[in-house]
């Protein structure tokens, strides 16, 4: 086999006329202010659940946007709800209203 010097990589595009975009909806419908967020970053930036594990806010909204339930599911029980985020976003999302509502469409994932 010729080595090029590059190889060719996983295919990560995301279709979302595939990927079930339900939970999504469901934390849409009771915090609106989800659309609001620009996937800055601050919130993970102080984030007491990050200090010592690799959660982060703005990974959990991409998640939820692209259809990624698996991961989301596993990791959104991490948050301590110190509520640090919520004065840190500078889009004024209620982040601990979106991330209490992501726990709730996890444990009722099926009935969505
Ligand atoms: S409320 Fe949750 S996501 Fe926000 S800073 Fe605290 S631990 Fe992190
Ligand atoms: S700080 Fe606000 S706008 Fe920025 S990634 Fe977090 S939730 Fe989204």
């Amino acid at each position: 086999m010729i080595e090029f010097g590059y190889s060719l990589q996983t295919n990560r595009q995301i279709d979302v006329d595939i990927k079930n975009l339900r939970l999504l909806k469901y934390v849409r419908k009771n915090e609106p202010s989800v659309d609001w967020c620009m996937s800055c970053g601050t919130c993970a930036s102080g984030c007491t659940a990050g200090e010592s594990t690799d959660f982060s806010l703005r990974s959990m909204i991409l998640m939820a946007r692209r259809g990624e339930e698996d991961e989301l599911m596993t990791s959104i029980f991490r948050c301590r709800f110190c509520g640090k985020c919520l004065n840190a976003c500078p889009r004024g999302v209620n982040t601990r209203n979106v991330i209490y509502w992501m726990q709730q469409a996890v444990k009722n994932i099926n009935a969505l």
